[in-house]
């Protein structure tokens, strides 16, 4: 399990009283042309760790990355005033929006909370710069870092600052996020099933290796799954296919194999002539896929089998829908799994862009026991791979034990 301090812990010793507190949140939400906020979870995310801090009698400074601007060169359409304006709906308080504030300072005083200008136009910001990270360091007691989302970046804001403040905690959104994939994936109740589906098998080869060595049943598919169609030896037609990869396919399932694991193939599915939302779907036997069918979903005896097993699962981890669910004709293989995990008494946690939209497609939102905010960083931790915002969290709290 992940050694981070927290900021509850230090609340709890009530070490934030009269403190200059940093969060480090991720406020970078989609917003339509005109700028217009269209979807705020990741801001309504990031409340708890400002309200504690606040409530805790903290001078509170928040900043977030929003996009990729050029450092040194913000322009209107990069500023986080959209943000700042829903953070002070939201709060229900003023929440003033400070520009150069590494040169200038943060002039806030206890009780108040400030929105720092998009933390990615400060000049070394993505390059990690030693000079910027101490000079950011040196505004605040205490630094947050409750971005989970941006935790797989090294850069000044995310890592850097975390070495030189002079206290480093998780916030409350990150630390809940460590909690529910340590749970999941570091001492999990078995069976252990994961999920991963989705368009290619070459974004999600790493997560295939790294689940494949950690659970009782791997369950592929979309477009993944055609290339592990091939490796078992199945016609697929023209579907979205990657035939370099073939091979590793063959590896994945062999690794699982061997420790007793499976990989399940799918043993019926839905095709179509075209990819498009008025194509007329047709379920049929893998054995029978002819040359000019697109696979397109599971069939649903694949689907109700891998449904069984997701209800007999101790543990459930999803990424990636099993069909193209944009069409509903193809959706009907995500939806059964989706409504299985649901009803399954199983610890799950889903994450990744395209499956996040599945969930809330189908409303199963509140039925999964962890919806991960991070879309990046989600997969990384899924790879195994050590997140650098939170390695350097660790070794904060290891020096102080
Ligand atoms: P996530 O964003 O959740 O990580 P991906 O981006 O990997 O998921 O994959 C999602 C996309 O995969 C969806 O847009 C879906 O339409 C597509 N997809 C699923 N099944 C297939 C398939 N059989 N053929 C082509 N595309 C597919
Ligand atoms: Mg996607």
């Amino acid at each position: 399990m992940t050694q981070v301090l927290r900021l509850t812990d230090l609340i709890a010793d009530g070490k934030l009283s009269g403190k200059r507190v940093f969060i480090r949140a991720d406020l970078n939400v989609p917003q339509d042309d005109a700028g217009h906020i269209t979807e705020d979870t990741r801001i309504r995310a990031s409340l708890p760790a400002i309200e504690q801090a606040l409530q805790a009698g903290a001078a509170v400074m928040v900043t977030s990355h929003l996009g990729r601007p050029t450092e040194g060169d913000l322009k209107p359409q990069d500023s986080l005033a959209p943000m700042a304006t829903r953070l002070a709906e939201l709060l229900g308080r003023d929440v003033p929006l400070i520009a150069n504030w590494v040169e200038n300072g943060v002039p806030i005083a206890p009780g108040q909370v400030a929105l720092l200008e998009n933390c990615r136009g400060n000049k070394g910001e993505n390059k990690d710069d030693d000079a910027l990270a101490r000079k950011m360091a040196a505004l605040c007691d205490i630094y947050v870092n409750d971005a989970f989302g941006a935790a797989h970046r090294a850069q000044a804001s995310t890592h850097g600052m975390a070495k030189y403040a002079q206290l480093a905690c998780a916030g409350p959104l990150l630390a809940a996020e460590l909690d529910a994939l340590g749970e999941a994936l570091g001492n999990p109740k078995r069976p252990l099933v994961a999920i991963v589906a989705g368009s290619k098998v070459s974004t999600k080869l790493t997560i295939l290796r790294s689940l494949a060595d950690k659970v009782d049943q791997l369950i592929v598919g979309g477009g993944i799954a055609n290339t592990f169609m091939v490796a078992a030896g199945l016609p697929i037609g023209k579907s979205l296919v990657e035939a370099d990869l073939v091979n590793e396919a063959k590896a994945i399932i062999d690794a699982a194999k061997a420790r007793g694991a499976s990989v399940p193939i799918p043993t019926d599915v839905v095709t179509a002539k075209a990819f498009s939302a008025s194509a007329r779907a047709e379920i049929k036997r893998v054995e029978a896929v002819q040359p000019d069918d697109l696979i397109l979903d599971i069939g649903p005896e694949t689907a109700r089998a891998l449904a069984a097993q997701l209800e007999k699962a101790g543990t459930i981890v999803w990424n990636g829908p099993v069909g193209v669910f944009e069409f509903d004709q193809f959706g009907n293989g995500t939806k059964t799994l989706a409504e299985a995990i649901a009803r399954s008494p199983a610890f799950s946690i889903a994450g990744g862009g395209d499956t996040l939209a599945a969930i809330a497609k189908y409303g199963i939102q509140d039925q999964v026991s962890y919806i991960s905010t991070g879309g990046g960083a989600f997969l990384e931790f899924l790879e195994g791979k050590k997140l650098p915002a939170v390695d350097v969290l660790e070794q904060r709290a290891a020096q102080l034990a």
